[in-house]
């Protein structure tokens, strides 16, 4: 397993679309552990293979306190989305940043387990917003897209600072 480097925001490689995973292999797999471990070391809930420059749609998410409910996805699909939540949302991708997001309060998706299997399931409240949220980085999309172009802006030079002067910002809600 390795810890891998993680792009920040507004590195162009978190625009790639994903592409699907067509054989569920060996090196999906250690992609799929090295993905967890990067994350849990983040520390975060949730991490896609695109942001650590693998454009292949595989996710990892763990909402649980103690590291103990890994949710691996491959080719994730949303099939329904409903309700509405606004959560204050943090991502890997986009240090130190916290702003509030609207999304669907319930979702169903089917995706591929690690071993290949078919699986499909649905969640509510962080859950929904992380996999929504996750979801998104497959398709190039990032949290901050749902902002304001000016917030955006303050956004992309306030991390280009903190980047310069190498400080890292206390996390006050999970990143995703
Ligand atoms: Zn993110």
């Amino acid at each position: 397993m390795a810890i891998l480097t993680i792009l920040e925001f507004p590195d162009p490689r978190l625009r790639r679309k994903a592409v699907p995973v067509e054989v569920v292999d060996e090196k999906i797999r250690t992609l799929i552990d090295d993905l967890l471990e990067t994350m849990y070391d983040a520390p975060g809930i949730g991490l896609a293979a695109t942001q650590v420059d693998v454009h292949q749609r595989v996710l990892v998410a763990d909402i649980s306190d103690d590291k103990s409910t890994p949710l691996v996805l491959i080719n994730p699909e949303i099939l329904s989305r409903d309700g509405v939540e606004i959560t204050e949302e943090g991502c890997l991708s986009v240090p130190g940043v916290y702003e509030k997001v609207e999304r669907a309060e319930h979702i169903t998706f089917r995706a591929l387990d690690r071993d290949g299997k078919g699986i499909e399931m649905e969640a509510r409240g962080l859950l929904a917003v992380c996999v929504q949220h996750e979801c998104d980085h497959l398709d190039g999309k990032l949290f901050v897209d749902y902002l304001s172009e000016l917030k955006r802006q303050r956004i992309r030079k306030r991390v280009q600072k903190a980047h310069r002067q190498e400080s890292n910002q206390p996390h006050r809600a999970p990143a995703i």
